[in-house]
């Protein structure tokens, strides 16, 4: 069976936010202020293995767990588990920030895990640290490290461009996948933390002038096949050991192709990550049968998938923190 919208795309992949804390303040993800811990009715380990179970009876094939920071949720490897265990799920992989990956590793892959993507955003550490509010760069980079040694590859590193942020640092960020087998992907800042309009268009910068910047550097970029579905178009540097990819979700948005939907942490289904839409299925998973309750709500939600979002610069009613990347 097929999860199918009505502008014809088969909806494979989910994001699935399991915590609305972390434990960094990025500038471009969400303003100050942290909850200090989950509030009541945040998804639960029973509900993630209902939901994956619905969507996999769906065709939904692909889970990707994230925040939040996933890593400050102790029931992250019983996710990951009961992620693993379900019938028809082929990959299983997190999004973080890297802080507690050597803490946690072990756990994580006794679970199942096999599949890490780190946010990188800058290599100097005064920029790092800007950009994420007090974070330090060495213990990101320590984690990612140890996941080329775990050999958790393709090992991918997702770093944002934000002008007068960290612009400066493309080149830095590119070099890594000179020197290592790295995945640096560049994603175009998206308005999605409600910082103000003028201030947003001011620090856009495109995946074009990005590529621009690295070509400078290191000449003309060589294009590595992907899978047209997938939203990053990935080049090389010739001779460097891994790929650099440009997520270019506002200047060249791949709605058209777009596989996802997102469950928040607080029992959300998100049709599409540039609208507000949402639909509460909160009391899907208290249903007597909750897998088939969660399927007809994933019926439900695919139909109302927008065919496009909007990158206008808007005021949204959640931030990215409380959406899931
Ligand atoms: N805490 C984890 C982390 O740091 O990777 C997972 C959550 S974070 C919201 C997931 C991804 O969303 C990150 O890779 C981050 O770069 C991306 N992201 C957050 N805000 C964004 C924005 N305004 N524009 C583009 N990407 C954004």
């Amino acid at each position: 069976m097929k999860l199918i919208d009505n502008h014809g795309r088969v909806l494979r992949d989910l994001r699935v936010s399991i915590t609305p804390r972390c434990n960094y303040h990025c500038v471009y993800c969400h303003p100050l202020g942290m909850e200090m811990s989950d509030p009541p009715g945040t998804v639960t380990t029973g509900d993630v293995r209902h939901f994956l179970r619905a969507a996999a009876n769906l065709g939904m094939d692909a889970v990707r767990f994230t925040g939040g920071e996933p890593l400050v949720r102790r029931e992250l490897p019983e996710m990951i588990a009961a992620a693993a265990a379900t019938p028809g799920v082929r990959d299983v992989a997190v999004t973080t920030n890297g802080t507690l990956f050597r803490r946690r590793h072990r756990e994580l892959l006794d679970a199942g895990l096999r599949r890490v993507n780190f946010s990188l955003d800058a290599v100097d550490p005064g920029v790092f640290r800007r950009l994420t509010r007090g974070g330090e760069v060495a213990q990101v980079w320590d984690a990612i490290e140890l996941a080329l040694e775990l050999e958790l590859h393709p090992v991918k590193l997702n770093a944002v461009v934000i002008g007068g942020v960290n612009d400066g640092e493309v080149v830095r960020l590119a070099q890594l996948s000179v020197d290592r087998p790295l995945h640096v992907r560049f994603i175009e800042y998206m308005h999605l933390n409600n910082a103000p309009a003028d201030e947003y268009r001011r620090q856009f910068v495109s995946g074009a002038e990005t590529r621009r910047r690295i070509e400078e550097r290191f000449g003309a970029l060589a294009e590595v096949p992907t899978d047209p579905s997938s939203p990053a178009r990935v080049w090389k540097v010739p001779g460097g050991l891994g790929t650099v990819g440009f997520i270019n979700s506002v200047s060249e948005p791949f709605c058209s192709n777009c596989t996802r939907l997102r469950l928040t942490s607080d029992k959300k289904i998100r049709p599409c990550l540039l609208t507000d839409l949402e639909f509460d299925v909160a009391p899907a998973f208290e249903a007597d049968d909750p897998v088939r309750a969660l399927q007809e709500a994933l019926l439900f939600v695919a139909g109302k998938k927008p065919r496009q979002g909007s990158t206008l610069p808007t005021m949204r009613e959640r931030v990215m923190l409380g959406i899931g990347g």
